[in-house]
């Protein structure tokens, strides 16, 4: 409920604490589907070991980019670390920096072939928060008009 949930102040000091103790001392590292995690388990994994086929667009040591099989837009692309984590919070800042590095390019390529300006870039995490694959994925999901890409609606 509204009445308890902490003030800005308090959320601030309480995630910049969480910040300040070392990366090894975090639950998330520790997490025990991280650890067990393997390839197979998840549609994303199985693609990467070529179980599965898919519309490559990109891939290097650490990504591949794909096209998404449901697109909510022309040109809705997936990227994803090769690295198995479920989560955002699990991944290694090795594949995080991978995938950040590469996002932009892969942005301007999709805008470039669709030619549309706007889009949403996406990660979910969590069932509740909308994940289906338990593998970190970023979408790319180009906006060309009001019904089509994403709908995103805020609370008011
Ligand atoms: P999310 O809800 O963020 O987990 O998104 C999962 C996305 O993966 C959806 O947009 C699906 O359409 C997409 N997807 C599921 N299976 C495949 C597949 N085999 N190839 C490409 N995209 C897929």
């Amino acid at each position: 409920p509204r009445a308890t949930r902490p003030t800005p102040g308090q959320a601030e000091n309480s995630i910049r604490s969480q910040l300040a103790r070392p990366a090894e001392s975090h639950p998330a590292h520790a997490y025990p589907s991280t650890r067990n995690a393997t390839m197979a388990a998840t549609v994303f994994g199985k693609i990467l070991i070529g179980e599965i086929p898919c519309h490559k667009i990109y891939e290097d040591a650490h990504v591949l980019a794909f096209l998404d099989i449901n697109p909510l837009s022309y040109g809705h692309t997936l990227v994803i670390p090769k690295e198995p984590a479920e989560t955002l919070a699990q991944l290694s800042a090795e594949a995080a920096a991978a995938l950040g590095r590469v996002l932009p390019r892969l942005c301007r390529a999709v805008v470039a072939v669709t030619g549309v300006r706007e889009y949403n870039v996406l990660e979910n995490n969590g069932r509740g928060a909308h994940q289906a694959v338990a593998h970190v994925h970023f979408h790319i999901i180009p906006k060309p008009n009001s019904k089509e890409g994403l709908g995103i609606g805020w609370p008011q």
